[in-house]
């Protein structure tokens, strides 16, 4: 089949009836036409249809080794500067489709499969037929453009040292058709409008092969359920929300009820010495991170913008505190480019043939952004002032008032019915539900900031400044 379209996509998600719990009920009828999805389903249509643009075909697509059929290139595993390249190009022309606001676009979770694909081989420490899920699996996905969210976290209910995981969910037993998986995970972004979801596990010091488990499934598996938060897209009106009302990724708490998953879906079952080396030797860390530095050098690019027709907007560009705020963000985004060119650059082929870029730049790039992003915020705050709340709606424009409203609501470039568009867009990305939990999101969702800085001491390479002050004190 290959790349699919908007439009297949939507069917596809339409006739799966996953069980959504929201606000009390369950969703009947085609969720794209419910108002909590359908928006952010829209969006992810325009990024399907994005690879049929024959202009984008070079960058969006590649020619499958398997099928000869055209496939999205978030699945292209690199073996050269040129498909690394081509991996961060794409990622970012769908990211440049979103402003950089869904983190969990099909291209984060594709990585990921990239990743388990080509470092399959580990899996044989379970078992040889579980490297082999995994091969298939990958090759269904790709061969059919599906897309997936993913659960990985415990549910918060005792993070004390001596804390345990009991609501967690685990592998109950294993049957003639496959394992059976009881309790709870947090937390699938993208709840609702994925094809599939992936579950694996984090490592940990337990070595409880009730943990060590990973698996993918249909989300209208029976016995799985998707508990969801409210709904940040407040209304419809791509004027009065034009973030929200697009681009609200559903965050969902994953409930298994003795959920059964085939054999042929399993890819873990039991094996804490592969749960524990996964992460360090799949390189899946190094990748999902190219994958994040790529998108939110597009989003940093979409916020600088924004902040620079504010200023202009409200004509304040001749203070110094408004231009050296500019300047921080800017300064930001040409960390965030040069980290990621760094990591390309010096990218290494890894033990599974794979060109994998450079781990330190992208470990300074995730422990930097969650630092970076809610300054970002407070400096639209800060330059914007009351122009975050003097916001009538699309409906105000649309009546009696509309020439009032223009006349006192305008900036020094712009009638007011443009300035309150601008305004409402800086509200959506620095006030809202939605801006609020962007900023939420970009803390956390890589994981927990505090444990991120510890794992760059962990894995940080200062080989070099070691020797050179080792060589110093030796008066070389
Ligand atoms: C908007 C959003 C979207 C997300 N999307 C997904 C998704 O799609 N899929 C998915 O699987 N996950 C997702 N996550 C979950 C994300 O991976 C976790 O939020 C992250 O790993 C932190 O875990 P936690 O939320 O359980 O926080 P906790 O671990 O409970 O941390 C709470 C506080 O306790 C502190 N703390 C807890 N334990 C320790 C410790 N051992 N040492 C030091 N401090 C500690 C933390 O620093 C923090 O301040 C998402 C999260 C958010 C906020």
């Amino acid at each position: 089949m290959g790349i699919s379209t908007g439009e297949q996509y939507i069917r596809r998600i339409n006739q799966l009836k996953t069980n959504i719990l929201l606000d009390g009920s369950g969703i009947t009828g085609d969720i794209s036409d419910h108002p909590a999805f359908k928006g952010v389903m829209a969006s992810q249509a325009k990024l399907y249809d994005l690879q049929h643009q024959p202009e984008l075909k070079e960058i969006m697509t590649y020619v499958s080794d398997t099928s000869g059929n055209r496939i999205g290139t978030s699945f292209l595993e690199p073996k050269t500067k040129e498909g690394l390249e081509k991996r961060r190009l794409m990622i970012q022309e769908w990211a440049k489709s979103h402003a950089g606001m869904m983190g969990r676009s099909p291209d984060y979770m594709n990585t990921i499969l990239m990743v388990l694909n080509a470092a399959a081989e580990l899996f044989t420490a379970e078992d040889e037929k579980c490297a082999e899920n995994i091969r298939h699996y990958y090759d269904y996905v790709r061969e059919n453009d599906l897309s997936l969210t993913h659960v990985f976290v415990s549910p918060q209910k005792d993070r004390s040292s001596k804390g345990g995981g009991d609501t967690a969910a685990r592998m109950i037993k294993k049957t003639a058709d496959g394992i059976v998986v009881n309790g709870s995970r947090i937390l699938a972004t993208q709840a609702g409008i994925t094809d599939e979801i992936l579950v694996y596990p984090v490592p940990s010091n337990i070595d409880d092969e009730a943990f060590s488990y990973a698996f993918a499934i249909p989300c209208d598996t029976p016995g799985l359920t998707f508990i969801c938060r409210e709904s940040f897209t407040y209304k419809e009106s791509h004027y009065d929300h034009p973030l929200g009302s697009r681009y609200d990724e559903m965050d969902a708490i994953v409930l298994f009820d003795n959920v059964l998953v085939p054999w042929d879906r399993v890819f873990l079952h039991g094996s804490s010495i592969v749960k524990n080396l996964l992460y360090s030797q799949s390189r899946i860390f190094e990748h999902t991170a190219h994958q994040v530095v790529s998108k939110n050098v597009i989003k940093t690019e979409f916020i600088l913008g924004t902040i620079q027709l504010i200023i202009d907007g409200i004509n304040i560009g001749e203070y110094q505190h408004i231009r050296e705020k500019f300047s921080e963000v800017a300064i930001a985004l040409e960390v965030m480019k040069g980290l990621l060119h760094q990591s390309e650059k010096n990218a290494k082929v890894n033990q599974w043939g794979t060109l994998t870029p450079e781990p330190n730049p992208l470990l300074a790039a995730v422990n930097y952004y969650p630092r970076i992003y809610p300054r970002f915020m407070e400096i639209i705050q800060l330059i914007s002032a009351s122009g975050l709340v003097a916001i009538p709606s699309e409906k105000d424009f649309g009546g009696d008032q509309k020439e009032v409203l223009n006349h006192h609501l305008q900036s020094a470039n712009q009638e007011g019915y443009e300035r309150v568009k601008l305004f409402r867009l800086a509200w959506d990305l620095s006030m809202s539900a939605f801006g609020s939990r962007q900023k939420l999101y970009e803390r956390f969702f890589f994981g927990d900031p505090v444990r991120l800085a510890d794992q760059l001491y962990g894995r940080y390479d200062r080989g070099d400044s070691i020797e050179m002050v080792k060589d110093f004190l030796a008066g070389k």
